[in-house]
């Protein structure tokens, strides 16, 4: 996905002003992949090689992709009207461009992945790359086979059809736990499959999203992923491993 415009981006890696990248692009000496480049251009730095007089530009931009281990009550948002606790609190060193790529909604804890790699996030948040994210929910009530049966059928939601990828009773001990596998992110669809059911989430956590687990990561606590984890994700929404990339990687 073209990401930011060219001049910008040459100015961010030390070719002088947005002005003097300009007069660069002007004279024909910015080539992207090869192919001379025209002004206003948007391009990726993170998959396109940029050179100026045939020689790979730096880009200084070292991307950040995190996982969080998001608490209950926190919001998923950039920013809310009321004052109320975003996820961002949890990561005052955040780099500003740092986005979450799908969400959870306010009660629900576990796995979310950020990042500042535009592209990464938009993928991850897409359907069609059918990312399988993995929910633990204790629910009200002793479901009985028959209704994980209508769970595993698919319910008919105000937004159309949920069809899980898989339904599995955890544990029929205690309060009843649900592992629940989605393709989908819709707004709090595990929560409306569930009460759809006769058995609402009393606590929902999401434990995996495609490759990357939660596994002993504290509530509240982040960490960047892997290289290897990088690259599985980065495989997994059809992008070249940052290792395959021109410059190789570069966070
Ligand atoms: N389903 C929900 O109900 N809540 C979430 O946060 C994610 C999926």
């Amino acid at each position: 996905m073209p990401a930011e415009r060219l001049q910008k981006i040459l100015a961010r890696a030390g070719h002088g002003s947005r002005r003097s990248a300009e007069r660069l692009i002007v004279a024909s000496r910015v080539t992207i992949d090869g192919a001379p480049a025209t002004l206003g251009m948007r391009v990726d730095p993170a998959t396109q090689r940029i050179a100026v007089d045939g020689i790979a530009i730096e880009t200084p931009r070292g991307e950040v992709t995190l996982m969080l281990n998001k608490p209950r009550g926190y919001l998923v948002t950039a920013r809310d009207d009321h004052g109320r606790r975003t996820i961002y609190a949890l990561l005052p060193d955040a780099p500003p461009r740092l986005r979450y790529a799908g969400r959870l909604d306010r009660d629900t804890e576990g796995l979310l992945l950020l990042s500042t790699d535009g592209e990464l996030v938009h993928r991850l948040s897409h359907p069609r790359h059918e990312v399988e994210k993995v929910y633990e929910a204790t629910v009200e009530g002793s479901p009985t086979n028959g209704a994980l049966e209508r769970l595993r059928a698919g319910i008919e939601l105000d937004d159309g059809p949920a069809a899980p990828v898989r339904v599995e009773r955890i544990s029929a001990d205690g309060p009843a736990r649900i592992r629940i596998v989605l393709h989908e992110g819709r707004n709090r669809q595990v929560r409306r499959m569930l009460a759809a059911i006769g058995h609402p989430a009393t606590a929902l956590r999401r434990t995996s999203v495609g490759p990357l687990a939660l596994g002993s990561l504290g509530r509240g606590a982040s960490r960047p992923l892997t290289d290897g984890e990088l690259d599985q994700l980065r495989t997994l929404v059809g992008l070249p491993v940052r290792s395959a990339l021109p410059g190789g990687r570069s966070d």
